[in-house]
């Protein structure tokens, strides 16, 4: 009989410690649901579907694929956003379809000159390059120096010295030429000459293409990173807002990761990723919200043309632009995902 009795206390006790522990548990899980995900673009600019054929359009629709579904499922393993911005971007530099890497625009002086910049929300920590000409993928070299330099940013000769030094691949300047992109320099020159108007206010469909990243990872950090070969025909060692921290690319775990993409004089005048980043600290705009009244309203009003996106700690996004057209897609733990080029 005791026996029986004691079997029962500990039934009573087992199914008690039980319940309670599921009690505690339940609501914990539901609060600790995970948010992540990842924004691209691949360049903004006043395009139509005339400006391409239906082949262009599907290559374009299926390497920003790629780009998304590669950040997406670094995310999805738990691994940071700076190694999802960093991948997402590498995939779209070594595509000659975007002004990034391979397939940049062309200087002046028939080169190309690549900036880039990659910056960490968690800890402010950033870094970026300009005007280099011979290190295959300019976001890996953003990043070097972000972790293994002191400094922020770095240009031409130094930063490919620093870029031999970190072991990063070396290409023959050759390497980032298209011919797509060699005949635009041509166009661009001859409409420049024709029309009299500067290179940055001509409207051949040459200016499209930079490319960017925004991510937020399983640990709520955020990261954004930006790669460029800049604007057709620019002169004199032109730098654009790109690798201009706060300018082209800006993160911040407490507000926001942006990359802009655009006429980058613009950019740098209206230092456009801090100015959204600063609306939402300082007057607790949401994200959306934000990047509208810069883009949409500031920037518009100056004729200066593109676009921005970004991603907060809650997961909410943003893709906006001023222009008819920017390559962009996102991915999100919600299970919402979108590729487009036009419209809005
Ligand atoms: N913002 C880039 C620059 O001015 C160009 C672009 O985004 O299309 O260098």
């Amino acid at each position: 009989m005791n026996i029986y009795k004691i079997v029962l206390q500990l039934f009573v006790l087992v199914f008690f410690l039980l319940s309670c522990n599921n009690s505690v548990d339940k609501p914990k899980l539901e609060t600790q649901k995970i948010n992540f995900g990842i924004v691209i673009h691949g360049g903004a600019g006043n395009m139509t579907k005339d400006n391409f054929s239906e082949i262009q359009i599907l290559e374009y629709i299926n390497k920003l694929n790629e780009a998304l579904e590669t950040g997406y499922s670094i995310l999805e393993n738990g691994e940071s956003s700076i190694d999802a911005v960093e991948q997402t971007i590498i995939i779209m530099e070594n595509s000659p379809l975007f002004n990034a890497g391979k397939g940049a625009v062309f200087t002046a002086n028939g080169i190309n000159e690549l900036d880039a910049a990659i910056m960490d929300g968690s800890s402010l920590n950033a870094g970026s390059v300009a005007g280099i000409t011979t290190v295959k993928n300019p976001i890996k070299l953003a990043r070097a120096i972000m972790e293994k330099s002191e400094h922020v940013m770095m240009v031409g000769k130094g930063a490919e010295i620093f870029a031999k030094k970190t072991d990063l691949e070396i290409v023959d300047p050759s390497y980032f030429r298209t011919d797509a992109r060699w005949e635009s320099l041509q166009k661009t020159i001859k409409n420049e000459k024709e029309k009299n108007i500067s290179a940055l206010n001509s409207n051949v469909d040459n200016k499209f293409g930079t490319v960017g990243c925004v991510a937020l990872d399983k640990n709520g950090n955020l990261a954004a990173g930006t790669s460029t070969g800049g604007m057709t025909n620019k002169k004199y060692g032109r730098v654009g807002d790109v690798p201009i921290i706060g300018a082209g690319t800006y993160a911040n775990n407490n507000t926001a990761a942006l990359s802009a993409t655009g006429h980058g004089e613009f950019f740098i005048r209206n230092v456009v990723a801090h100015d959204i980043s600063a609306l939402i600290e300082y007057k607790n705009m949401s994200l959306e919200n934000a990047a509208n009244e810069v883009i949409m309203k500031k920037l518009a009003k100056q004729k200066g043309d593109g676009g921005v996106i970004g991603i907060d700690k809650q997961a909410n996004i943003t893709l906006t632009f001023n222009t008819t057209g920017m390559f962009r897609g996102f991915k999100t733990s919600d299970g919402k995902s979108e590729v487009k080029i036009f419209g809005n």
